[in-house]
């Protein structure tokens, strides 16, 4: 199946129909004026007329897409236009992270404020006894991320028999993050009289075939631009840098010397962010960190001193991240390069959203070269290269580069590193050759041994790539 193959056309809708000519419940569209939304965005002037006729949907767009209003105003519409008290869980909204899970609460709450209609919030890290309780108290909407959901289920405690519509958000990244065998256990348990709407950042994403086929019926499919896509708003930049000194220097200058409002800092281990916020926090700038390993209050902390401007710089892992939407991130730089493609769009994608600029800086050390390169080709996108004169080092680059922008020549043989590598292979020993130390050899072997050495080439294990992760 080509789940592109049902795309719809953006640019014949020349002009863009305001969200008070949708049609939904009075009560929604009052709450979108006071909230002083007036355009619908992409996602949400193709997803919702389509959502509002009951159909399964299937759809292509990104934390800041305006996909969750996308979602959530069709589905409200619904249980606004059809009162059903005291049943079970109505709306059921998977989503792969904490974080995610807390802002489509918020954005959830602000739309029903002022009907009789509830929202609850199913995540790790909180009171397993205060969430039962929740759903004593039957919310017709219940946000949760698998894992938590899945432990509720299996003590009998949700009741989604009676499910009308089930949203997948970021299926993508809960298939990334091992979530799948979760996922169709719930779904299990769910009315399959259902609607579903599943969106993903990607629709390419290998997992998802299954997922969709199994879940959804006869889904409409739309696909819009990614942050793969979008170059325009978002300024790409790399800095050569020498080591990690170096990096730190630099990092330091652009926070002191950038022009933004807030930035967004990625490390690839939690040790390097944990190190780098009271390093930068000496030189005076106003900077908080955020990782796996914190609690949900200490997150939700960060967050909170991120969006009231307390502080202005987030050093962050790739999993914290995941899906964070906050107003006003202009900066983003990567401190360690992105491991891959994908993490980098993720990570660049925090920026230059809803047609605000932004700016990407990626510190690259020698070790890193081939990756960036290999990330300019998957992005089809060739960063600007930039020099800091104030603190430039000696590395530029590699002296020489190959047709695909990788660096051309490893590194030469020398006398040393060859006679360290023959000690290396005499100290790896099998312990096979050890046991038969000693052991008188039987003549047929002592026959065969001598010839078949001789034309014998030795398994040599293959270098390993270098990695990102220093
Ligand atoms: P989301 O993609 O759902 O994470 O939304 C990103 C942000 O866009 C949220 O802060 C929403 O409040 C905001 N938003 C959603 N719809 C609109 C709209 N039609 N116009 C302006 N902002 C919107």
């Amino acid at each position: 199946m080509d789940y592109n193959s049902g795309s719809f056309d953006l640019i014949a809708h020349k002009v863009t129909p305001l969200l008070s000519s949708l049609p939904l419940h009075p009560r929604l569209l009052q709450t979108l004026d006071d909230l002083g939304l007036n355009e619908p965005t992409p996602i949400q002037q193709q997803a919702i007329p389509l959502a509002l006729e009951g159909q399964d949907l299937i759809a292509s767009a990104e934390t800041g897409s305006g996909k969750t209003f996308a979602f959530m105003l069709p589905t409200l519409d619904r249980l606004l236009n059809t009162p059903a008290p005291d049943s079970g869980t109505r709306v059921l909204i998977l989503v792969p992270t904490r974080e995610l899970a807390h802002q489509i609460l918020k954005q959830g709450e602000k739309l029903i404020k002022g009907t009789r209609l509830q929202i609850g919030l199913i995540t790790g890290g909180e009171s397993f006894k205060y969430q039962r309780a929740l759903f004593r108290k039957n919310p017709e909407i219940i946000v949760a991320t698998p894992g938590r959901l899945l432990e509720h289920l299996e003590q009998g405690t949700p009741d989604f028999q009676g499910l009308e519509v089930l949203i997948l958000d970021e299926a993508d990244r809960m298939l990334d993050m091992g979530f799948s065998d979760d996922v169709l256990s719930i779904t299990g348990q769910c009315n399959s009289e259902r609607q579903t709407l599943l969106f993903s950042a990607t629709l390419s994403h290998r997992g998802l075939k299954g997922i969709i086929d199994t879940l959804l019926r006869d889904p409409a499919v739309i696909t819009l631009s990614t942050v793969r896509d979008r170059h325009g708003s978002i300024t790409q930049q790399i800095i050569p840098a020498d080591d990690k000194i170096h990096k730190k220097n630099l990092l330091a200058w652009l926070l002191q010397n950038e022009t933004y409002d807030k930035a967004l800092v990625f490390t690839n281990t939690k040790l390097q962010a944990d190190a780098l916020g009271p390093e930068l926090r000496k030189q005076g700038l106003r900077v908080g960190v955020l990782h796996g390993d914190m609690t949900q209050d200490e997150r939700n902390q960060m967050m909170g001193l991120l969006r009231q401007g307390t502080i202005k710089t987030l050093v962050a892992t790739d999993v914290a991240a995941r899906g964070l939407d906050i107003k006003g991130v202009d900066l983003v730089i990567n401190f360690d390069m992105a491991r891959s493609g994908k993490d980098y769009v993720h990570r660049i994608g925090r920026t230059g959203r809803a047609g605000e600029q932004g700016l990407a800086i990626s510190l690259i050390s020698h070790q890193e070269w081939n990756l960036m390169t290999g990330i300019e080709r998957y992005l089809k996108h060739e960063f600007e290269r930039r020099l800091i004169k104030e603190i430039a080092g000696e590395y530029r680059g590699p002296k020489k580069l190959k047709r695909s922008g990788k660096a051309a020549g490893g590194k030469k043989k020398t006398a040393s590193t060859t006679a360290e590598k023959a000690k290396n292979k005499k100290a790896k020993q099998r312990l096979r050759d050890k046991k038969n130390i000693g052991k008188r050899r039987q003549p047929k072997d002592a026959e065969t041994a001598a010839p078949r050495e001789a034309g014998h080439k030795p398994l040599t294990r293959k270098a390993s790539k270098p990695t990102a992760s220093d």
